[in-house]
């Protein structure tokens, strides 16, 4: 009798790869799903896909690895930040970890031949499978029978026939094959990843010039805010409402420096990077009594702390116009 294989998915939540489970599903095949996140994409969308599906999915952080890829990408970049090529050859190898771990024979991904100008081309598929060291077990069910044979194709574990030969840009097909699954409500492909959207692609781009030592909590502080130069590598992000301002102070790590104005309504300010106490901190106190409601010209108590120490600084309010030039 021929053996049950088992497969790992990687689950984007993007339709592709959801019937690239469907397209499995009508093999006696076991499966598993994993989504890995970073701080420029979450799991929500693959998790959700693995509960469409019915396959039991787990979420995997990558995101030190990934940001430290990013920095230098071999492939390059994208249009914008997005470094496709080697975020897919990053993802297979780490899942190829997982696999070794399971003991499963092969991974799957919802890859289609040609419908992306970066990653989905044939030769691009060639190199992220070489990176991932697992050459011959990566099956694309989806466009399956446009490419070689995989391992488990030629041993049986995978009945070649029963996958497909999408390719191109086209969506019709897998219009088709959704409404046949009765597929509704997916996210749209790439949608999801940050690095993709030209306005935090640049602030990303700057952060990375500025401090390339940059952690992925550095990247948190890019999501949040209005965020100023204050030198060559240090960085003001100023909360822009009530909800911001508190998940600003609630995400503070020890170094860190906090400053707000006690006696007036007005946002909450973190400077991080390399900053230089007196200058800084002076400025940051500056900028954050300008976004506050204390009037023009009017002085006033910026109060700052940083891990345990704390102090004030009295500054006048010169208004937003001279930070302009600051913001990224
Ligand atoms: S769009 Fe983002 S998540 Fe998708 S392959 Fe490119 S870098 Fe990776």
């Amino acid at each position: 009798m021929r053996r049950r294989g088992k497969g790992i998915g990687l689950l984007s939540g993007g339709l592709d790869s959801i019937l690239a489970v469907k397209v499995l599903q009508e093999q006696p095949l076991e499966l598993l799903g994993i989504t890995f996140f970073t701080p420029f994409f979450g799991p929500e969308p693959g998790l959700k896909a693995g509960r469409m599906t019915g396959i039991p999915t787990r979420a995997v952080d990558i995101g030190p690895v990934f940001l430290e890829m990013l920095k230098n990408p071999p492939h390059g970049y994208g249009r914008h930040m997005n470094p496709c090529i080697d975020c897919h050859g990053l993802m297979l190898r780490e899942a190829a970890g997982i696999l070794a771990a399971e003991g499963a024979d092969f991974l799957f991904t919802g890859e289609v031949v040609g419908q992306r100008p970066m990653s989905q081309r044939r030769a691009a598929m060639k190199i992220v499978e070489k990176m991932s060291g697992l050459s011959g077990r990566i099956l694309r069910p989806l466009s399956a029978k446009l490419l070689e044979p995989t391992v488990v194709e030629l041993e049986g574990i995978v009945e070649r026939e029963k996958l497909l030969d999408l390719h191109g840009r086209g969506r019709k097909r897998q219009m088709e094959l959704a409404a046949r699954y009765g597929i509704r409500d997916f996210p749209q492909p790439g949608g999801g990843c940050m690095l993709t959207k030209e306005g935090f692609a640049r602030k990303v781009k700057e952060l990375l010039a500025m401090l390339p030592e940059a952690d992925t909590g550095d990247v948190e502080w890019l999501k949040w805010g209005r965020h100023f130069r204050l030198g060559a590598s240090c960085l003001l992000t100023v909360g822009r409402s009530k909800s911001e301002n508190e998940r600003l102070s609630a995400m503070a790590r020890p170094g860190d420096v906090v400053l707000r104005v006690p006696s007036h309504p007005g946002p909450t300010g973190i400077l991080f990077g390399k900053a230089k106490r007196r200058a800084h901190v002076h400025m940051a106190s500056m900028i954050v009594a300008a976004y506050s409601d204390v009037a023009l010209g009017e002085r006033v108590e910026v109060h700052w702390r940083q891990g345990a120490e704390q102090g004030r600084i009295p500054v006048k309010n010169v208004g937003k116009e001279p930070w302009a030039t600051r913001l990224l």
